[in-house]
């Protein structure tokens, strides 16, 4: 018998997995409640699902049989019309995590160095592990946001790659277009991950054509809620973009996703009413919140809200919830142990979950 350490590559003997969270299911029969009942406020997912249109669409669909289109093209030219950019500007991938995977595929050697900002969001120093490079992590100041300066004398040679969150997640704030264009001065790939766009409604994807070291990276996952039929997309120099669709897999876009982005792009006012109503949610739930005193919340541009724990244990607190039904997300990280990342849901998800604070926490 071959040793396994024989078999595989030695960075990957001993990687770290990606900490993802557990299926409602799982969660579900833990707390010994029905799955239909688990309010689902730990991964930012839209709570008011996919625009009617996919539903309807992908069981009318008899294409299923026939592979999707290498280059994506349909999906470009409609994202063209939704971005403004043309669609050589564009690449499609199965999530936005994709993207970050095939951009660290193409850009690392082993040994090449990514610049993290922690904290924030867990897949960039994940897929730098997977393709062997090496995360240097420059934190967030106390108010979250980047240290330009520190990230710019944290480039050295090795450097290939610098990912910013914005709005950053778990903590909600941008980082200004300035900010970006000090980071862009190294000439190092900057990669803006814009997943919360249509809730923040800023951006630095106009840099994009004057700057070739830039891509921003988007995703349908949160505003529209496609999270479970994974499309994200980059937008990025043609030059870069031609390389991308020369070394990812062919078929990565399934022709259910290619269906429910077109019907999502044709349901604009459905879906963009549900982003108002998440945006309205997310500033009664914030300020409920403070009124109540358990969690203090910080403002967020995102989907979500980031909370330190005021009275009790972060962990105790989550697992107190999760016993009732609630799902929140706690990170065993620095600077994190005592917060919780709540994403907004329907009004009567707020209410539940203040209820549920309030028998935790009694007495308040
Ligand atoms: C949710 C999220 C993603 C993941 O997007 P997918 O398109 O579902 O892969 C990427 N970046 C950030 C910051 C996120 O919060």
């Amino acid at each position: 018998m071959p040793s396994i350490e024989k078999l595989i590559r030695r960075h990957l003997t001993d990687l770290k997995p990606y900490e993802s969270i557990d299926p409602v299911g799982v969660v579900a029969e833990r707390a010994g409640i029905p799955a239909e009942q688990v309010i689902k406020l730990d991964a930012n997912e839209n709570p008011y699902g996919c625009s009617p249109r996919v539903q309807c669409a992908l069981g009318e669909a008899d294409s299923y049989h026939i592979y999707p289109d290498p280059l994506n093209r349909e999906l470009r030219q409609l994202l063209a019309g939704y971005t403004g950019f043309d669609p050589q500007y564009i690449a499609v991938g199965s999530g936005s995590d994709e993207l970050i995977d095939l951009i660290l595929r193409l850009t690392l050697e082993p040994g090449d160095r990514v610049i993290n900002c922690p904290p924030t969001f867990g897949m960039y120093p994940f897929s730098t592990g997977v393709c062997g490079g090496e995360i240097v992590n420059v934190p967030r100041g106390p108010d979250y946001s980047v240290n330009v300066a520190a990230i710019r004398s944290a480039v050295d040679q090795r450097t290939r790659v610098i990912f910013i969150t914005s709005p950053n997640n778990p903590t909600g704030n941008l980082t200004s277009e300035g900010d970006i264009l000090q980071l862009l001065e190294t000439e190092v790939l900057v990669v803006v991950d814009e997943a919360y766009y249509e809730f923040a409604e800023a951006s630095v994807a106009p840099l994009v054509p004057s700057h070739a070291n830039l891509i921003v990276l988007r995703t349908f996952s949160k505003w529209a809620g496609l999270a479970g039929l994974r499309v994200g997309y980059a937008i990025l120099s043609p030059q870069i973009n031609e390389v991308i669709y020369r070394m990812k897999l062919p078929y990565n876009i399934t022709i259910a996703a290619e269906i429910a982005v077109r019907e999502s792009l044709a349901d604009m006012d459905y879906l963009q009413g549900k982003i108002r109503a998440i945006l309205t949610e997310r500033e009664r739930l914030f300020q409920e919140l403070k009124v109540q005193g358990i969690l203090d919340p910080i403002p967020s541009r995102g989907s979500f809200l980031l909370c330190r724990v005021v009275k009790g244990e972060a962990l105790e607190i989550k697992q107190d919830l999760e016993k009732r039904g609630i799902l929140v997300r706690y990170y065993d990280v620095h600077r994190l142990r005592d917060k919780l990342r709540i994403s907004v849901g329907r009004p009567e998800h707020t209410d539940t979950l203040l209820r549920a604070l309030s028998e935790i926490c009694p007495g308040l």
